[in-house]
């Protein structure tokens, strides 16, 4: 505690300046506790520099009146080392003896002997610390002649006194920096305390990862403004700080960090860079369930005590803590919005029956949700074994088609994996058209199940390398769930309108149905034909063999009549034994021809054999009235006609009559 000491300020070396009355009440209020402070022999070995000290204060307040040409004062430690005036001529063998002999008993010594100077007489004073037990120096005075020694004596006593009072003052002077000195050292130290007091409360109170590290940053920042500090996260943490990187173990070694982060301890390591020395700290961000990366802290030496590290490693711990709580509330909060999402869109996915509206609408949504640029959805056709566009905002892509081994859809309705890619340039292992067409670096797409078997795929695309997070490639599968379950819903559905306008045993369409299809294209297009096919003499056909072969004789001329007619065209049981064809934007003429085929197939290629008649009817724009009801009525009043004629005949509509 002794070891630095001030220069003495001017108030203790002049203490009668300033208001006498204040100084005296101030030194009324300390004296009595500052009598109490004393040195102890543990204190001895470090008096030197404060004998010293006194020496030279005792020497500054002595009055000229005070200077005795003809003595020489001294003042010795207790190791018998003369400590007042190191330039002074070199003392005789028998003065530094008596001194000894001094400090040996604690008693006053005197010495009559002569040098240089003429004869004195030495008289050697110990000096007592205040509580009187121990002896810290010894004052000595040389009484040259002529001085008579007993006057002197007196004097010497007094002035040995002088710098006791001059020794003391000194050392309550120091007593008291060092107090001061340790004072603003807890000060200082409260002060950190409060600002990490002040530090670990706004992390807590925050919820926001990013806001959270930016805070460890700002608080270090201020705490040790020349402190260079990066984070090495070891998940992806998307951040827009600097100082925030990812922790790869595989590239950084064995380094400081990865040890760190390992071992989920602090690390110091200490070198010197040129003239600096350098400390390296490895400190990790851990919480409660797990280590999340490491902060690297560079620094010069000296500015890193023991206490820095107890702080820093302290806010450290803060901000693990705090940031493993932020992370959980934002995980549970992006598993409700997840949530929130899946539901929303199950709901307005499972609102539409129609394939191509839930396409179009899940594309609409995915490039919403994954802010993605691009998105495409394919449908695996399975007639042709291809992969066609059903939806996609990449205008190239439109209507195109793939083969199912191509590109990233091929891809995937190999392996059945979704994918995420951060670089298509990096790591593409097969071409892909989107990528290309869209100039995407970073892509997630799925395959899309509908009962149970890969029937799509999406994929969104961005230009941004790394754009896609592993938290959007899992919601992506979640979302492709849910989108299968809609695409299944919509198949069944469209499967069970299908069903229901197809007749069971001719495998034709039904009645209503072919009523609505020509209602429609009447109002659409220019012209059309109806053919009514009616089989002669059926009844005597099931009356002969039976029921059974009846309805196989009724399939032969269904399956006659569908291979007779354009693809376009629309074969339907018309009810018993009659069917219908309507014949989009053909005239009664031509209608004719595929009628004639139909009678002279019918004839040749049933078994048993069987023949039909036909009415044909036509309908144009430029009629008068046109309605599906009229044109089943002259179809049939023809029909009519042939058999009044003789079966196995073709009769077109009476034109002049029915219209
Ligand atoms: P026409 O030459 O005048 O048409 O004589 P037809 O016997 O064919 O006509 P009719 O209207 O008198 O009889 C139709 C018969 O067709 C009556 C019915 O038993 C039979 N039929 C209707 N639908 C079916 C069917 O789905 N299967 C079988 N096997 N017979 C049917
Ligand atoms: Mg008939
Ligand atoms: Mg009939």
């Amino acid at each position: 505690m002794l070891e630095h000491l001030g220069s003495l300020p001017a108030s203790l070396n002049s203490p009668s300046s300033g208001d006498p009355a204040s100084a005296a009440s101030l030194h009324n209020e300390h004296a009595l506790w500052m009598q109490q402070v004393d040195i102890t022999p543990f204190d001895f070995s470090y008096l030197g520099s404060l004998l010293q000290q006194a020496f030279a204060d005792w020497q500054q307040q002595r009055s000229p009146a005070q200077d005795h040409a003809a003595m020489i004062f001294n003042v010795w430690n207790t190791e018998g080392v003369r400590v007042g005036d190191p330039y002074e001529d070199a003392v005789s063998m028998d003065v530094s003896l008596t001194v000894l002999r001094c400090l040996e008993t604690g008693q006053e010594q005197t010495l009559r002997s002569s040098d240089q100077h003429g004869q004195f007489h030495l008289l050697a004073l110990p000096l007592y610390s205040r509580s009187n037990k121990d002896m810290f120096a010894v004052f000595t005075a040389l009484i040259y002649e002529p001085n008579p020694y007993e006057t002197s004596e007196a004097l010497v006593r007094s002035e040995a006194s002088h710098y006791r009072t001059c020794f003391y003052r000194r050392f309550e002077y120091i007593f008291m920096t060092d107090l001061l000195h340790a004072h603003e050292q807890t000060a200082r130290e409260e002060h950190r305390r409060s600002i990490l007091f002040q530090i670990v409360q706004r992390m807590h109170d925050n919820m926001d990862v990013d806001t959270i590290l930016d805070e460890v940053f700002g608080s270090m920042d201020y705490l040790y403004p020349t402190m260079r500090i990066t984070l090495f996260m070891s998940q992806d943490q998307s951040s827009t700080n600097a100082r925030i990187k990812p922790l790869l173990v595989h590239e950084r070694g064995e380094d400081i960090c990865v040890r760190s982060f390992m071992e989920g301890r602090l690390i110091v390591a200490r070198s010197i860079d040129g003239e600096n020395r350098i400390t390296e700290v490895g400190l990790p961000l851990k919480g409660k369930q797990g280590i999340y990366g490491v902060f690297y802290i560079e620094m010069n030496d000296e500015l890193m005590e023991e206490s820095d590290l107890q702080l820093i490693t302290m806010m450290a711990d803060t901000a693990g803590t705090a940031f493993e709580n932020a992370k959980l509330h934002e995980q549970s909060n992006m598993l409700i919005q997840e949530l929130r999402l899946i539901n929303d869109l199950t709901q307005r996915l499972n609102k539409s029956l129609q394939l191509m509206e839930i396409f179009q609408f899940a594309e609409q949504e995915m490039l919403g949700i994954f802010q993605a640029e691009s998105c495409c959805i394919l449908q695996l056709n399975d007639s042709t074994n291809q992969f066609e566009v059903m939806s996609s905002n990449v205008h190239q892509l439109t209507r195109q088609s793939f083969p199912n081994n191509y590109g990233i859809a091929g891809a995937l309705y190999q392996s059945e994996e979704p994918l995420i890619m951060s670089n298509y340039r990096q790591h593409a292992q097969f071409p892909s058209q989107f990528m290309e067409q869209t100039k995407s670096l970073s892509l997630i797409a799925s395959p899309v199940w509908v009962n149970g078997e890969v029937k799509c795929v999406i994929m969104l695309g961005h230009t941004q390398e790394q754009f896609f997070s592993y938290d959007n490639y899992r919601l992506l599968q979640m979302l492709v769930i849910h989108m299968g379950l809609a695409l299944t819903n919509a198949t069944l559905h469209a499967e069970v309108r299908r069903l229901a306008n197809l007749d069971m045993l001719t495998g034709l369409y039904v009645r209503h149905y072919l009523d609505n299809v020509i209602h429609e294209r009447q109002a659409h297009e220019f012209c059309g034909s109806l053919i009514v096919v009616d089989i002669d003499q059926f009844k005597q056909v099931n009356d002969t063999f039976g029921h059974q072969t009846g309805d196989q004789v009724l399939k032969q001329v269904s399956d006659i009549v569908v291979s007779s007619v354009r693809p376009e065209d629309i074969c339907a049981r018309w009810g018993g034994e009659e069917l219908a064809i309507y014949m989009p934007q053909l005239g009664i003429r031509q209608a004719l021809e595929y009628a004639e085929t139909i009678r002279l197939r019918v004839s040749e290629e049933t078994r048993p054999s069987v023949t039909v008649s036909s009415g044909i009817a036509e309908w144009s724009w430029m009629d008068e009235k046109v309605s599906v009801e009229s044109l089943f009525y002259r179809a049939d009043m023809a029909l009519y006609q042939a058999k009044h004629g003789g079966r196995n005949r073709i009769v077109l509509e009476e034109q002049e009559v029915t219209r």
